[in-house]
């Protein structure tokens, strides 16, 4: 069965069942079924989502051809005209999408509504660096050629892949660099988490987008990857989510000559300098680590403490994180939800269970809450020795690993040791300290002294194994442009 819900532009509401939309179509009935949607405060199933088949797959592909002939030919202002209605309807609509974030995902209300609101920021920004993506005319070497003109133009239709962390931001991420640079696009978002993105959409396409410029389907991610990709009608890949899967989509983009932009997570390092005041960074840290349930690709994982504030950051570090309150998202109360779903508990007492294996002792937490749903606590792991996974492997939960150091040489070479290169954290008074862990720090994104590095107007992405090319920022919008040189000779 095919609709087209009625969409009321100044609507505060959602919609309550998440639709795939195809060109000018929402589609809420297709031939390959539904997927269920589960809180995962409670563990109950709380809706389904139409799953995309081939049918669905190559229609999708074919409108975003059909959109990017229409959009390509936009002026920037023109676009940025439609794009900040649509961030306006989704800035009106915040709280009732936030809602919806939060039953799927889990995360805090507040947290879920903050994301919706910078969701709208990010696009902003991209729409309105657009307008400004200028060309650069270079001195012809040649007697007759009158001038050269190197150009920006938009790469294409762009299949973009997205987790269930942040499932606004990311999508938001993707497609404001996307259609600001004037191309069109496939969304999959996360199967679990579908609902924020196809009201992200809903703004899009309630401001007046043409159909086909944005695309959503979903259903089995690598039955839609392995047709999108490979689809000549797609240009470029962008993925966020796990190393596996992205160096996947990396080789079958790279097959198929496709641009491809990753952001594959990383395992992040924070170095606390001895001269640095222990007790007010562990409670900044606290904040940072626990957001989220920890489900942040840029999330401190690994904490490296000078041996002499060791003791009083350890202490309030543990303060801190016992006194979170963990519950439902949807508590007001709440300050920690559950994790996305059942089979990640049960990998973070996987970790837990490997640390102690290994020798590494429980600070507090480290077992799964008695409670319904997927809650685990927060917890700190000290004395952790390097061999045990949670020391190498991504944890992606609510999980810190204290750690001392005594040279600070020493603690950015194992800062470094791992193969991840997203985010890196130090704190520091002294300013020679401040260059060293700036400069030798192998990350995309370098806090010192704070953990805000993730903003609308600067770039996010990871060197190493933790991804290639930028989102947010004006590299953001770039990545979704080719350069092409037009030569006129008189
Ligand atoms: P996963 O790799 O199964 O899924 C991650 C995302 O990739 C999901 O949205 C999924 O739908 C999608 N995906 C999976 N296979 C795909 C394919 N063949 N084609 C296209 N999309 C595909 O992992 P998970 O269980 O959700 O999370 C496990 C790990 O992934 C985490 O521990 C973390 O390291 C990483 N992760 C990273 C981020 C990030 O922001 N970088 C986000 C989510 C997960």
């Amino acid at each position: 069965m095919k609709r087209s819900p009625a969409s009321d532009p100044r609507a505060t509401t959602v919609d309550p069942a998440p639709a795939l939309r195809i060109g000018a179509r929402w589609i809420d009935a297709t031939s390959a079924g539904t997927r269920p949607l589960v809180d995962p405060a409670s563990g109950e199933t709380v809706g389904a989502l139409p799953a995309a088949g081939p049918a669905e797959i190559d229609a999708a592909a074919a409108a975003a051809a059909e959109g990017f002939e229409a959009w390509r030919r936009r002026l920037p202002v023109e676009r940025h005209a439609l794009i900040t209605r649509a961030t306006a309807l989704l800035r009106d609509r915040a709280g009732a999408i936030a809602a919806r974030l939060t039953r799927e995902q889990g995360k805090p209300l507040a947290e879920a509504e903050r994301e919706v609101r910078l969701s709208a920021e990010i696009i902003d920004f991209l729409a309105e660096e657009a307008k400004r993506l200028a060309a650069r005319g270079v001195p012809p070497r040649t007697p007759g050629v009158a001038s050269q003109t190197v150009m920006r133009v938009p790469v294409g239709p762009v299949a973009a892949f997205t987790p269930w962390n942040f499932p606004c931001n990311l999508p938001a991420r993707k497609l404001g660099g996307a259609l600001a640079a004037g191309c069109s696009v496939v969304l999959k978002p996360d199967e679990r988490t579908p609902s924020a993105a196809v009201e992200l959409v809903r703004c899009f396409v309630d401001a007046g987008l043409p159909d086909g410029v944005l695309n959503l389907i979903a259903g089995d991610p690598a039955a839609i990857s392995s047709a999108l990709v490979p689809d000549a009608r797609i240009a470029k890949v962008s993925f966020t989510g796990s190393v596996a899967v992205g160096r996947q989509l990396g080789e079958l983009a790279a097959r198929h000559g496709k641009r491809y932009t990753a952001e594959l997570g990383g395992h992040a390092p924070v170095i606390v300098c001895a001269d640095a005041d222990a007790e007010a960074i562990a409670a900044m840290s606290v904040v940072a680590k626990y957001r989220n349930a920890g489900q942040v690709c840029a999330s401190p994982i690994r904490f490296l403490v000078h041996r002499s504030r060791y003791a009083a950051f350890r202490d309030a570090f543990v303060a801190g994180a016992e006194a979170l309150r963990v519950g439902p998202g949807m508590d007001p109360a709440t300050q920690m939800g559950p994790l996305v779903a059942a089979h990640r508990v049960h990998e973070m007492q996987d970790f837990v269970d490997d640390a102690i294996a290994h020798g590494g002792r429980v600070a507090c937490g480290g077992r799964r809450l008695g409670r319904p749903g997927f809650f685990y606590p927060p917890t700190v792991l000290e004395g952790v020795p390097p061999a045990a996974r949670v020391q190498r492997e991504e944890p992606f939960g609510p999980i810190a690993v204290l750690d001392l150091f005594d040279e600070l040489d020493d603690a950015i070479a194992r800062a470094n040791a791992l193969p991840y290169g997203l985010a890196a954290y130090g704190f520091t008074n002294d300013l020679r300290a401040a260059h060293r862990l700036a400069e030798g720090l192998e990350a995309g994104m370098v806090g010192i002294n704070h953990f805000g590095v993730s903003q609308p107007e600067t770039p996010f992405g990871g060197v190493k194994a933790s991804g290639i090319g930028h989102e947010s920022g004006l590299e953001g919008l770039l990545g979704c442009t080719e350069l092409k040189l037009v030569s006129v000779a008189a």
